[in-house]
Formats: C-alpha cells, sequence, structure tokens
C-alpha cells in the first residue's frame, strides 16, 4: 500500500501476534508506533498478562512461516535456535500395574513441532522491532477508546506498572491493528462502528500450570536424556477420559506442565487437599513422586490459578479502512491443537498478502490508498473469518482427541492408515488433519474439506475390501455347504458383518 505520504500504523498489543504486526508494517516503510498496557516484556518486572510465568508453546508451520516472511534476517533463525523439537506425542499410562510410555509420531515423514517459550518469542521479535529507525514504542500505554470514523484513539497513560497516577493521551493514525488479545478493547469499540457478530465461549475446562525440574547430575538417570527427566522430544500427555495432564520441554531442562481438568473436578480438589496426590497417583501415574514431589505438587497446585479457558469467534474482523482486529483479539481458541499463536501469526501474513494484493502505486492519492485498503480489510475479514472458525472448531475437538481418544484402536487404525498411504502414495494426496494443519500453510477451511473428502474415500476402501472378503467367504461357504439350509443363517451373519463394517466406517470417516 504505497503513497506519496508515509502511513502511520499504530499496533495496539505488543504479544507475539502485534509484533509481528509491526514488523511487517514497518518492513512496508509505515510510520509504525505500539501501544501496549503492561511495561516492556524484556524488563525482568514485567508479568505477562494472563500467565503466571513463561509458558511453553508449540510452535509450527503456520508461526515459523509468517516469521519467514516477515523479511527480517536472521529473526527466524534467531526464533528458531531457542526451540525444542517435538517429534510426536508420548502416551503415558500403567498396564498391568507396570508403567509404560508409548510414542506416536506427528509424522510419517518426520516433520516437528517445537516447544517454544513464549516470553522469550515475544522477546525476539521486540528486538527485531528496535532496530527498525520507523517504529517507536509506548509501554504502559492502555488503549480505552476509539473513533474510528476519525481515526483517534485514547490511551490511558502510567508511568510505571505500579504507578497510580494516570493521564489520558490522544493518538491519531491511518490504519490501527488491534492485537490486544482475548479481551480486547479494540474488537469492543469496533463493535460500536460495525455490525459485529460475536459468540463466546468458556468451556467446562480450567488449567492450572506445573513445573517439573530438571535431574541432579547426580541423579542415577541423569545421562538417559541429559537432565531432562523425561524425553525432550516430545509431548507428553497422561490422558484422563474426560481430563489430562500434559508435559512440554523447556531449554532449562524442565518441562511446564498443564492440568486440563472440568471446573467441578478442581473444586473437589480443592475442597479435600489430601485428594490431591491420590488423584495423580491413580489418573497420571508416575508423575508424583517420580517427577515432582508430593509438597512440590501440593505447592504448585494451591499457589498456581487455576484459569479459564475461552473460545471467542467473531465476524467482520475490521471497519471500513481504519481498523482491523488480529490473533486473539479476532478468535482466542482453546489450546489444544496447538494453533492460537500460530493462527495469529498466520493472520498477520494473510492480512499482508492481501493488502499487497491491494497496493497502489507510490503517486496514488491519500483517498486512492485509502479506497484500496478498504477493500483489502474487506476481502480479508472474509476469507479469514472461514479458516478462523474451522481451526477454533478443530481445537475445541481435540481436546477429546489428546484426553481420550489418542488410546482409541479406531483412532490408530485411521492414523497408521492415512500414514501409510501419504508414505506409499506421495502424490495422492492423502494426508492426517494433524499434519495438514500442524505441517502446511493450506486454508484452515480447505483442510477440513480435504479431510472430510479424505475420510469418504477411506469408508469407501475399506467397504470395498470388507465387501470384497465377505464375499468370497460367503461364496466359498455356500459350496462347501452345498446347499443346506443353514446358508440363511450365513446370509443374515452376512448382512449384519456388513452393516457393522459400514458403521465402523462411518466412525472412521467423521474423525
Ligand atoms: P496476547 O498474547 O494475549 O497479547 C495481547 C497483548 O495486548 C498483551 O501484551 C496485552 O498486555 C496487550 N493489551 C491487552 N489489552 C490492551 C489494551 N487495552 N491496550 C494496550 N495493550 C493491551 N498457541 C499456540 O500456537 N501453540 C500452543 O501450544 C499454545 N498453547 C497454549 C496453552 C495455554 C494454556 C494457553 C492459555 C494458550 C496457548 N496458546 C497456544 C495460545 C497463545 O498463547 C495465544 O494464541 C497467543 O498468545 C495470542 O497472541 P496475541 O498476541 O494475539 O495475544
Amino acid at each position: 500500500m504505497a503513497s506519496g505520504r508515509r502511513q502511520k500504523t499504530i499496533v495496539v498489543g505488543a504479544g507475539p501476534v502485534g509484533a509481528l504486526a509491526a514488523l511487517y508494517a514497518a518492513g512496508r516503510g509505515n510510520d509504525v508506533e505500539v501501544y501496549e498496557l503492561r511495561g516492556d516484556l524484556r524488563d525482568s518486572s514485567t508479568v505477562p498478562l494472563n500467565f503466571t510465568k513463561s509458558i511453553n508453546l508449540a510452535l509450527s508451520e503456520r508461526g515459523i512461516n509468517s516469521m519467514r516472511k516477515a523479511n527480517a534476517p536472521g529473526l527466524l533463525d534467531a526464533v528458531l535456535n531457542d526451540t525444542i523439537p517435538m517429534h510426536g506425542r508420548m502416551i503415558h499410562g500403567k498396564k498391568h500395574g507396570k508403567l509404560f510410555e508409548e510414542a506416536q509420531l506427528y509424522d510419517a515423514q518426520g516433520r516437528f513441532i517445537r516447544a517454544a517459550d513464549r516470553a522469550g518469542l515475544n522477546k525476539r521479535l521486540l528486538d527485531e522491532l528496535n532496530s527498525m529507525p520507523n517504529v517507536k514504542f509506548f509501554f504502559h500505554h492502555k488503549l480505552v477508546g476509539a473513533d474510528f470514523k476519525r481515526n483517534l484513539a485514547w490511551f490511558e497513560v502510567r508511568s510505571s506498572s505500579n504507578s497510580k497516577e494516570t493521564k489520558e493521551i490522544e493518538v491519531s493514525f491511518d490504519f490501527l491493528i488491534g492485537a490486544d488479545g482475548a479481551h480486547s478493547a479494540v474488537r469492543y469499540h469496533l463493535m460500536k462502528y460495525t455490525r459485529m457478530s460475536y459468540h463466546q465461549e468458556y468451556i467446562d475446562t480450567l488449567w492450572c500450570e506445573f513445573h517439573i525440574p530438571p535431574l541432579a547430575p547426580s541423579d542415577p538417570n541423569y545421562s538417559k536424556y541429559d537432565g531432562f527427566a523425561l524425553s525432550p522430544n516430545h509431548l507428553h500427555i497422561w490422558p484422563g477420559g474426560s481430563f489430562m495432564f500434559i508435559a512440554i520441554p523447556s531449554l532449562d531442562k524442565s518441562f511446564t506442565c498443564t492440568l486440563f481438568l472440568p471446573e467441578s473436578r478442581f473444586s473437589e480438589l480443592d475442597a479435600d487437599h489430601g485428594a490431591l496426590v491420590p488423584f495423580f497417583e491413580k489418573n497420571f501415574p508416575g508423575v508424583v513422586p517420580d517427577l515432582i514431589s508430593d509438597s512440590n505438587l501440593r505447592t504448585q497446585y494451591r499457589e498456581n490459578p487455576h484459569l479459564p479457558l475461552i473460545s471467542i469467534k467473531c465476524s467482520p474482523y475490521h471497519y471500513s479502512s481504519s481498523a482491523v482486529i488480529l490473533g486473539d483479539a479476532a478468535h482466542a481458541m482453546v489450546p489444544f491443537y496447538g494453533q492460537g499463536m500460530n493462527a495469529g501469526l498466520e493472520d498477520v501474513r494473510v492480512l499482508y498478502d492481501v493488502l499487497d494484493e491491494h497496493s497502489v502505486s507510490s503517486r496514488a492519492s491519500p483517498e486512492e490508498v485509502t479506497v484500496a485498503r478498504g477493500e483489502a480489510l474487506a476481502a480479508y475479514s472474509k476469507t479469514r473469518h472461514e479458516d478462523a472458525a474451522t481451526i477454533n472448531d478443530l481445537a475445541l475437538r481435540n481436546y477429546e482427541e489428546m484426553r481420550d481418544k489418542v488410546r482409541s484402536p479406531v483412532y490408530l487404525f485411521r492414523k497408521m492408515i492415512e500414514e501409510k498411504l501419504s508414505v506409499w502414495f506421495p502424490g495422492v494426496g492423502i494426508k492426517t488433519q494433524y499434519s495438514r494443519i500442524s505441517f502446511g500453510n493450506e486454508r484452515y477451511s480447505d483442510v477440513r474439506r480435504a479431510v472430510s473428502w479424505q475420510g469418504k474415500v477411506l469408508l469407501g476402501m475399506i467397504n470395498v475390501v470388507a465387501i470384497g472378503g465377505i464375499a468370497s467367504v460367503a461364496l466359498s461357504m455356500r459350496i462347501w455347504l452345498g446347499g443346506h439350509p443353514v446358508r440363511t443363517s450365513v446370509g443374515r451373519d452376512i448382512k449384519w458383518l456388513g452393516a457393522w463394517i459400514a458403521s465402523t466406517g462411518d466412525a472412521i470417516g467423521r474423525r
């Protein structure tokens, strides 16, 4: 989007999505101002919003690709250097009184996701912005109002996080990007200007963070995983049916763990503190006391907050040519596909692809620039909403898969078939849904369509194989029985078997 006058883009929120959006805008020559409610994350006294500590995230292709396209040499390498590859899930359980671990690869072709420290990644992006002469930061600035017709925004300013004194300032802009998280103030004000449909849902699950420390060098198991208490190259899951416990590796050889549990179960454990350790022993075998001591578990449960999980859908994301919301502000999702931040970073890439497609010449008037941006934002809202709504739904459904289905033979069967087909016939385009979401950049809505088509093809193949098998068994029986009256009951059994195969195939097709 070019014009004689430099465009002024203001970004509200300096989380990962806002920071990347600022990089894209600055890379296109805009004057960029970043306004952030909290202090500078790189200052050790600043506590990240909504998080007790720095949490670990699964970073995958969409997030990586969006940073790759930021045109910031060295950024991606610096980010990836601080990540740990996770090649698959490690499922933990107990069988016949013995602990077991079962590795499930994420991808038949060996691709992997990466454990990243959210705060570390955010800091890298802020450092990159610091080096750009056309970017200015405004920390301790909270957006409190906006007029998207006059392109004005108001911020409450504090001198520090603890300061009680505030003043209000007015800021003008050409374009405002709202990346201020799930409880977005930009979205709230945008709703007054555009007929935004809005849906939010708190799921009946809370999360609480725990920490598995690194092993001491004197520990007899120290050398097994170089000081990590578990394999560092897996995302560890203790499935519990209606709840689960997961662990993600950190660079300091510890694991950041999350307990996802229905609110009522949290209340039960709150009411009876003595029940916590037995609950872990029963449901998450091997965690206590091997990985976390009893007293540590109790302390962490008591001190770390039990936080809600929100899922938000809204549309449109923009107003005219003045403003757009990205990331959690537009589509906060539950964390079970590991896509919240990845999808938010992808928003930035997709938005700027659309803006570039609608760009006008450097001699265009400010009015022409505004009209072109308005058209681009309308196109962005329309296409991106379908994709964001899709990944929101898939994230909700993946909770069931992680906490339960990972143990189901039907789930494992379909995964195995799809992986084998993707390796044997790479040209046919059969891939698991997980691979398409985590290792590609296909639109989320296209992934859903492709997976649904694939399910039908697999169902057809199963039916053909099964019916062929049944028919040959029936034929052999008929020849063998030679017209004996038993053949009617054999016929009934074959019919029943056919119906069972169809229903199993249908169940497979749905996942
Ligand atoms: P945020 O990170 O929320 O940043 C918003 C910023 O805006 C903040 O810095 C805030 O201070 C600022 N702000 C807020 N209000 C104002 C205001 N009025 N004025 C100015 N500034 C303001 N995602 C993944 O991709 N992979 C994962 O594995 C993953 N795991 C997760 C696990 C858990 C338990 C949770 C809760 C989330 C997980 N996510 C994951 C999701 C991910 O954390 C979010 O999607 C991501 O942080 C969103 O980034 P954002 O920049 O849009 O918003």
